[in-house]
């Protein structure tokens, strides 16, 4: 199995290649890359890239797969279909599912369900405490055997700072990543968007900034004590920005990750004020679409991820993908359950990050591939060194599209985001050397390309 990927622009930030340039993958994996000039290699199958982008596969390192326990919401098989469609040839599982992932035989159950669907690679991350209770470690070494790739109570935070010290350590000898969704429940109880003039607005019970910020600070500074490699959830806040980057100064083994809706949307989306910039017509108020945890957030707490997202101090960009029914999500804003979908639109998300200036394309590259691999010491992905596994996907940063939520491969439509036009997507994903995913009009596109730049010549 031969693949030449030809003519497309190659950035790959691990080795600080940013140049046109052929890929070539053979059975699988990354043999290396070629200059244009150079001739086909002997039966390769081709793809045109002319015009496009060529990065190591994306990985969003949290995703809710609903497999086992709620399928009515998704499977492994819709999400990982979800992941590649958005450009994902990576997602990590979070355990947070019936039952939990708190042991070696739900982690098994997660790899064999993905290896069926064969679309993603799917890397099911293990609870931190049994039943995700907070109160007794899970079986994390058996789960690490399994294939775990970090650990995570990720929806239910372990609620005491002695419990995540003990946690902290263990997960360490193992040498895990613990993934914390920072939210002190004392101060989020009862929440249900962010607390401050919207929600004194529209009436609803506020989750102060404070209950994100106190346990990121709390975090770092376990992390200090442990020694652990800590990564931190969906930060939404300028407190959690500010304690990662104080953390990295101070040299601690501290990450963290943001989602695009939390930079997108401020919490004037819950009263349908939304619309600058626009996510959809006719925006209404208490669409439970804008209710997620961490909440959507206020204009300064947005800049904080912006600068970090510019500076540095952010790592990663994941989804956070929480499918739920349409049911569910029906109910009163105060009774909707918290999440929505996400694995469709993060690129095209993070693309007007580009158009805008805030990133460049090669900071994007290292947010979604380089960046997540590291975190989690996937060391045979998110760089195209030779040898690395054939995981690649292909942007295209010009096109217009609008997504249209009933066109998405996840079995949920939960998502603030239907209707909305954007600017770049992903356009191809390739798995370990095999297509998994081609935009329908590919071949459309490269051929305007290369007749573009024919023009241009
Ligand atoms: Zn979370
Ligand atoms: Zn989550």
């Amino acid at each position: 199995m031969r693949l030449l990927i030809k003519n497309g622009y190659v950035i790959d930030p691990e080795q600080g290649i940013n140049t046109g340039k052929n890929l070539f993958i053979e059975d699988g994996r990354i043999v290396g890359l070629m200059s244009y000039s150079d001739g086909v290699p002997e039966a390769a199958e081709v793809i045109d890239a002319t015009g496009l982008i060529v990065a190591p596969g994306f990985i969003d390192m949290h995703v809710h797969l609903r497999e086992p326990g709620h399928e009515y919401k998704e499977t492994i098989a819709s999400g990982a279909a979800a992941a590649v469609a958005g450009g994902f040839a990576t997602v990590c599982a979070m355990p947070n599912t019936s039952p939990v992932n708190d042991n070696a035989a739900v982690t098994r159950f997660i790899i064999e369900q993905a290896e069926r669907a064969n679309l993603a690679q799917v890397l099911p991350i293990g609870a931190i405490t049994k039943n995700a209770e907070g109160t007794e470690l899970a079986e994390i070494g058996e789960m690490k055997q399994a294939g775990i790739v970090a650990v995570s109570d990720d929806g239910w935070p372990v609620p005491t700072a002695g419990m995540m010290r003990r946690a902290m350590e263990y997960a360490r000898g193992f040498d895990l990543p613990i993934i914390d969704h920072c939210e002190d429940k004392s101060l989020a109880r009862g929440g249900v968007m962010h607390e401050g003039h919207w929600s004194l607005v529209l009436g609803l019970q506020g989750i102060p900034a404070a209950a994100e910020e106190v346990d990121a600070i709390r975090d770092c500074a376990l992390a200090e004590l442990t020694g652990a490699r800590v990564h931190l959830a969906h930060v939404s806040t300028r407190g959690g920005i500010e304690a990662v980057r104080r953390a990295k100064d101070k040299g601690l083994a501290v990450t963290c990750e943001v989602a695009p809706h939390h930079w997108t949307l401020t919490d004037d989306a819950v009263a349908g004020e939304q619309g600058k910039p626009a996510v959809t017509e006719g925006a209404v108020p208490y669409d439970t679409n804008t209710k997620m945890s961490p909440p959507l957030r206020s204009r300064d707490h947005v800049e904080a991820i912006l600068e970090g997202l510019r500076d540095g101090t952010v790592d990663a960009i994941a989804s956070d993908h929480a499918p739920h029914h349409a049911d569910e999500k029906e109910l009163e804003f105060d009774q909707a359950p918290f999440g929505i979908i996400g694995l469709e639109t993060s690129v095209g998300l993070a693309m007007d990050l580009v158009k805008h200036a805030v990133i460049s394309l090669e900071r994007l590259v290292e947010l979604y591939a380089t960046n997540p691999a590291r975190v989690l010491k996937l060391n045979d992905r998110g760089s195209f060194r030779s040898g690395a596994r054939a995981d690649v996907t292909i942007i295209d940063s010009e096109s217009s599209w609008t997504y249209v939520a009933t066109r998405s491969k996840s079995k949920s439509r939960n998502t603030p985001f239907d209707g909305r036009g954007m600017t770049g997507a992903a356009v191809a994903t390739i798995v370990a050397g095999r297509v998994v995913f081609l935009h329908p009009d590919f071949s459309r596109l490269t051929a305007s390309r290369a007749s573009a730049a024919n023009r241009a010549k």
